[in-house]
């Protein structure tokens, strides 16, 4: 019997007969993290009422202000990263879902696109939140089926959206929940309390969609994207493709415009612009996003609003846009994003910085303290314009690969909601 059990690990209580039952994930210490337990304590001479009072103390404290026995509707990606993620699901996340006496329902997704549909159609007053075990595909997905319904702004501000690290990138796990551990993963999920976070808005071409991570172009979105045959290897895929290109050294000419801030009038200006319809290029009226917040700043049809600050690169080699820190456990590419600030952080990085120079950046990913080094450009904003000049690339989205082509972004305000880790639990992330 152990000496204490943590509130934290305290999965469920409930009193039968003769017994008080506390079921418990017990801290291993080793990369496995979690073990469940349960801890049988005969009554005695307590009566089953007072009993009960007791487990109803216990569950508050161990509970807080988070929900009790979440109703989750888990989606698991059998492609994600090496293709474990449902064996990972069952022998991991279940027991601890059933163990907190969560309602679950699990779908195997079956093809690329099987979330968004999904989305589309869920009773989104079933389900307390949707749990992808995957990478950051399947979170992806979510958001844009969510954003496709009739009822979109209220759809994503009412059901939570988490992801379980199973996949190659998982970005959304480390920066929110703060652990790239499956098992304390699932115990945050269980014990988080919900939390508006910021989304973007894209528009390519006659698109526009919905991206909660990353718009990356240039040298990292091609260690990701054009490594895809490495998919074996798990995230080292990225390393082995950055120093591929390290040693090619590729370059990246491009076109750049950014807005650092509005003020409440030129606000409005941008506002006034976007919705007189002869301005408005996307004929939205025939597009599935009508249930969204109106694009402040028009989309990328559209000339650059005024007040943009336009930067002409003739061979940039990074180009990053991040709404949340980590794009996984060992990148902390933006140290200084906040789930909830309204703004979209931008890395660039020029070609022409010397490899060993670029080496040391590299080097020093992990914490974020990269981003302090005099050749990388950090900067804070609420939208921009990204336009490449070359014929052939690869732009992605949330490490989705969309057409080689212009873009813009935009921040909306906690358009959507995810679980935050627990008050009482410590990120194990630098
Ligand atoms: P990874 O981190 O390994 O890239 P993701 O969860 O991000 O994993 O998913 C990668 C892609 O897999 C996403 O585009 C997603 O839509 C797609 N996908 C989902 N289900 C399936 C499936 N059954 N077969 C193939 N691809 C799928
Ligand atoms: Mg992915």
């Amino acid at each position: 019997m152990p000496n204490t059990i943590a509130y934290l690990d305290v999965l469920w209580a409930e009193v039968s007969q003769s017994h008080l039952t506390i079921n418990y994930a017990r801290r291993t210490g080793n990369s496995s993290g979690y073990k469940l337990e349960a801890l049988e304590l005969a009554l005695g001479g307590t009566d089953p009422e007072t009993a009960e009072i007791w487990v109803q103390k216990l569950l508050d404290h161990s509970y807080g202000s988070s929900k009790r026995q979440k109703r989750l509707k888990v989606l698991v990606n059998p492609f994600s990263g090496p293709g474990k993620s449902l064996k990972k699901y069952q022998c991991v996340v279940e027991p601890i879902f059933k163990a907190a006496r969560c309602t679950v329902e699990m779908v195997e997704t079956q093809h690329q696109g099987h979330a968004d549909e999904m989305m589309r159609n869920l009773d989104i007053t079933a389900w307390d939140a949707v749990v992808c075990c995957s990478g950051d595909g399947l979170p992806h997905e979510v958001f844009n089926g969510l954003a496709k319904r009739p009822d979109a702004k209220h759809a994503l501000a009412s059901i939570a959206v988490a992801q379980l690290p199973c996949g190659s990138g998982n970005g959304m796990c480390c920066s929110i929940l703060g652990t790239s551990n499956l098992s304390l993963a699932a115990l945050y999920v269980v014990k988080g309390s919900q939390q508006p976070l910021d989304l973007v808005s894209v528009t390519q071409g006659q698109t526009r969609m919905l991206s909660f991570l990353s718009q990356n172009c240039g040298m990292i979105a091609e260690c990701d994207l054009a490594t895809e045959q490495l998919r074996f290897l798990g995230r080292y895929r990225f390393i082995v493709g950055f120093f591929q290109r390290l040693i090619l050294q590729p370059r990246y000419p491009c076109d750049v415009a950014l807005c650092v801030d509005v003020t409440p009038s030129e606000e409005l200006c941008v506002e006034k612009a976007c919705t007189d319809e002869e301005s408005n290029d996307i004929d939205f009226s025939q597009s599935p996003h009508q249930g969204l917040p109106p694009l402040r700043f028009g989309t990328i049809n559209q000339p650059v609003p005024a007040g943009w600050e336009v930067f002409r690169h003739e061979s940039l080699s990074i180009f990053y846009g991040g709404k949340l820190s980590y794009m996984d456990a060992g990148s902390k590419i933006f140290p200084q994003a906040r789930i909830d600030d309204g703004h979209v952080d931008v890395v660039r990085v020029e070609a022409n910085v010397p490899r060993a120079t670029k080496l040391r950046v590299f080097a020093k990913i992990g914490d974020g303290s990269y981003a302090e080094n005099m050749a990388v450009d950090y900067r804070k904003l609420v939208a921009y314009r990204f336009i490449p000049r070359g014929k052939d690339g690869y732009v992605s989205i949330d490490g989705e690969r969309v057409p080689f082509e212009a873009f813009q972004v935009e921040v909306h305000d906690g358009l959507g909601l995810t679980l935050r880790r627990p008050e009482n639990a410590v990120a194990d992330l630098p």
